[in-house]
């Protein structure tokens, strides 16, 4: 099953309300999220990014707590979809582990899954169709995604090995993309680094340099996700938690609040088409 298949499906108005996604990934899910609640094939759609940036009240990501879903996150889905949806345009909800529900869970999501609630599309990932109950893989069509094992899989396949390629993958950039900026990739990821790694003279010294690196809007949606993932890697790190970023400053909680505040502030005028270099350089002000 491809992109093109489930864009036909949403085109022609035949996709059905759930989907077990065997092998999928949540990029695909966000995908699919992204074009069942906007119409528009924008690279700028504001509404995608916050899907992307899993800031979309109707995408609503359920994970499993500890070994796999439970019956409370299940009675949190049916409380969720008895609202209507923010934008109007429906919901989505994506469960991850979806084969390792454990039997009161399956048997709550049954229930969800009988009585269909209109504009609400269930996504269920996981790896494997046999784990399902056959009660709820009765009621699911199930597709098995081609490119299942993913991003690092088919990078790997095609010979791209650079540094910051996990980076890449988790800010939702495809491998046709990380081909193309395999060149580039690691020297961003070191300016960024770079830049919000030091004091705020060299900050600021440096961020005119972003200016040309990351020349157009695309590449400048590139640059902000970079910096997102920056800063979630600050939290990772103040939490002892694994990151990607490899040295980043361990900062104070009240310090963090800054950083989080500073990039939700950042990436709204980003949206809203703010002046470049100068919203890099307010933030560097508020946050070094
Ligand atoms: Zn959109």
């Amino acid at each position: 099953m491809s992109k093109a298949l489930f864009e036909n499906l949403i085109s022609t108005k035949r996709l059905s309300h759930a989907y077990f996604l065997e092998g999928g990934n949540e990029t695909f899910a966000l995908w699919l999220a992204s074009r069942i609640l906007c119409g528009a094939h924008e690279d700028d759609c504001i509404t995608c990014k916050r899907i992307y940036n899993h800031n979309h009240p109707d995408v609503i990501v359920i994970r499993p707590e500890g070994l796999d879903v439970k019956v409370d996150q299940i009675r949190e889905i049916h409380e969720k979809a008895a609202y209507k949806s923010a934008d109007g345009k429906g919901q989505v909800f994506i469960i991850h582990g979806a084969d390792k529900m454990n039997i009161q869970a399956s048997n709550a999501f049954l229930k969800f899954l009988e009585e269909p609630k209109p504009n609400v599309t269930i996504l269920l990932l996981g790896h494997s169709k046999e784990l399902l109950l056959e009660t709820i893989r009765s009621r699911v069509q199930i597709e098995k995604l081609e490119d299942s094992s993913g991003f690092m899989k088919t990078a790997v396949s095609r010979g791209l090995m650079f540094n910051g390629l996990g980076i890449f993958e988790e800010i939702h950039i495809s491998v046709d993309q990380a081909e193309e900026l395999k060149d580039v990739a690691d020297k961003w990821i070191h300016s960024i680094r770079d830049i919000l790694g030091s004091s705020r003279l060299h900050a600021l010294q440096k961020v005119q340099f972003l200016e040309k690196d990351f020349e157009n809007r695309e590449k400048r949606n590139i640059c902000l996700r970079l910096v997102q993932s920056y800063v979630k890697a600050l939290f990772a790190e103040a939490k002892g938690q694994y990151h990607l970023w490899g040295n980043v400053p361990k900062y104070q909680w009240h310090e963090l609040l800054k950083w989080g505040k500073a990039i939700d502030e950042l990436s709204r005028n980003m949206y809203s088409n703010g002046h470049f270099t100068l919203q890099m350089e307010h933030f560097i002000k508020r946050v070094l």
